[in-house]
């Protein structure tokens, strides 16, 4: 089964920089994508696109059934509600401890309050923190945080989970961690597209590997393949 389809996609900015170029893209539901490239290569731009916080200037994407491009600003939610996203700066809410982070998007959509609990309780689990709930995110590492933002991305189930350098910020042993922890979410099902200059994890995790270089997809690595330095 397919959750994206990206076809024809141009990005411009108002400044002028094309930033995605003609890509075209299909992503199977459950699988695994690093997309790498060097600095300005357009890997951000693609993940803001997936999620519409960006709209393609040409192209269509289609991201689990929902049309992108053509979503009405008041109806962005039913989007946001299939994904989930992490950040190379974690945002966190320093004033929340970790369960109230996690919970806050819960909160916010009306779920019962038992079933925020519970599903919290489940995603805290999973990232390996539930012994932390009651922390502030000032008293955690820079991998602990990171875990409270991957828990607050899919307490919801999303079918997607978007990371934007999601390591960046972490030395190599924190980092294969956070890919373990996301091998697991994808292992339960949940697609995730994360987008990295973390050579060494793309190269010690073996998943699919799509390199862009100036806004144009220039090489789709089937899952399993070693990546060459040139390419990050
Ligand atoms: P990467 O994530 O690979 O570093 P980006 O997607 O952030 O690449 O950027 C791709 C190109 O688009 C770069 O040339 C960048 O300067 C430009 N760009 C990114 N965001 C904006 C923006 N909001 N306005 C104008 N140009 C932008």
């Amino acid at each position: 089964m397919e959750l994206i389809r990206i076809k024809g996609v141009d990005k411009q900015y108002n400044n002028g920089v094309t930033a995605i170029y003609d890509l075209n893209l299909k992503v199977k539901k459950g699988d695994f994508i690093f997309v790498i490239g060097a600095s300005g290569s357009g890997k951000s731009t693609l993940i803001k696109l997936l999620y519409r916080e960006e709209k393609p200037t040409k192209g269509q994407i289609i991201v689990g059934g929902i049309d992108v491009a053509k979503l009405k600003n008041n109806k962005v939610y039913k989007l946001r509600r299939k994904l989930g996203i992490v950040f190379q700066d974690f945002k966190l809410l320093p004033k929340l401890n970790v369960f109230e982070n996690v919970a806050f998007a819960l909160e916010m959509y009306g779920n019962p309050m038992s079933e925020v609990r519970n599903k919290t309780l489940k995603a805290l689990e999973l990232v390996g923190l539930k012994n932390k709930a009651k922390q502030y995110p000032d008293k955690l590492s820079g991998g602990e945080q990171q875990r409270v933002a991957i828990a607050r991305a899919i307490v919801n189930g999303p079918k997607l989970l978007l990371c934007d350098e999601p390591t960046g910020n972490l030395d190599p042993d924190t980092s294969y961690e956070i890919l373990k922890v996301l091998e697991v979410i994808n292992n339960l099902g949940t697609t995730v597209i994360m987008a990295t200059h973390d050579r060494e994890m793309v190269n010690k995790f073996k998943k699919r590997v799509i390199v862009l270089d100036n806004g144009k997809l220039v090489k789709d690595y089937e899952k399993g393949s070693y990546v060459d330095a040139e390419d990050v």
